[in-house]
């Protein structure tokens, strides 16, 4: 059993591991991470780099639509689009609610059970779900302004580490911020700077943290990538929006690191097999 014990400023301290004890399942989503910023800034993206240098990374290419909702609700039901029939926030006007999909995601497999699952913030409905963790979305879960994607940034991040201090089995947490941002400033240098931001809080719960010196297993992944408005083979929002015109969208190449994970990650569903696999 993991122990931690909080210090004095609150601060979690990591005890000791016992032998034979299974380690903690972290998925960490980030909505529109992609590589072709990340990759010739790594010089800049520290905790990134290190992530990469210990980990396995690589491309998924995905081959259905790189549709944000469905990827996510993909990626945790282990479903494909055919077999989950979610592809968009809002069918007929009506917005579509986690009732509405017909799937078993991960956490009710596994709290079936008896496993302890906490999912945070994941985009597959809006606002986004969340699971055994209370947390109202910013922005109706599309942060629109800086503030909002500041918002989103801390809150997400505060959340995310006192979850990992009740040791779950498997916890899951997602970011929404990057894929609102590059949406309106991709090719921007404001896209890096908030890249940098993203790097330091994957700093603070990843390495801070001491998770990878466990027996932990992780994945930090994307559900698709990004391009120019104007190179994406499918158009996920309307040019012109009330908040401006946009200049980026969906890419089919999404990001993947894992450390410790021995599945073979080649598509989102593959998400749900890896976590899954490791219980049984
Ligand atoms: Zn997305």
């Amino acid at each position: 059993m993991n122990t931690v014990q909080r210090n004095a400023k609150g601060a979690a301290t990591k005890l000791h591991t016992m032998p034979g004890d299974k380690g903690m399942f972290f998925v960490l989503g980030i909505d529109a991470a992609t590589w072709t910023v990340i990759t010739p800034n790594l010089n800049e993206l520290r905790n990134f780099k290190r992530l990469i240098d210990i980990g396995k990374s690589k491309t998924i290419t995905l081959k259905e639509k790189p549709i944000s909702a469905s990827v996510w609700c993909g990626m945790f039901s282990g479903k494909l689009l055919e077999e989950h029939k979610h592809e968009s926030y809002v069918v007929n006007g009506e917005i579509v609610k986690r009732e509405d999909i017909k799937v078993d995601f991960i956490w009710d497999v596994l709290e079936r059970e008896g496993k302890k699952v906490k999912a945070l913030n994941v985009p597959f409905v809006v606002p986004p779900y969340s699971f055994n963790v209370d947390f109202k979305p910013v922005g109706f879960g599309l942060p629109t302004n800086e503030k909002e994607w500041n918002e989103e940034l801390e809150r997400v991040t505060e959340e995310t580490k006192f979850l990992m201090d009740e040791k779950p089995d498997v916890l899951i947490a997602v970011y929404t911020c990057l894929d609102r941002i590059q949406h309106f400033h991709w090719g921007e240098d404001y896209v890096v700077e908030w890249y940098k931001r993203m790097d330091d809080k994957i700093g603070e719960l990843i390495f801070d943290s001491g998770f990878l010196e466990c027996d932990n297993k992780l994945i930090v992944i994307s559900d698709h990538g990004f391009c120019s408005f104007g190179d994406a083979k499918v158009q996920t929002l309307p040019e012109y929006t009330k908040e401006g015109k946009l200049k980026g969208d969906h890419h089919e190449d999404a990001f993947l690191v894992t450390v410790n994970v021995d599945y073979e990650i080649e598509r989102p569903q593959d998400v749900f097999f890896a976590i899954k696999e490791d219980f049984y």
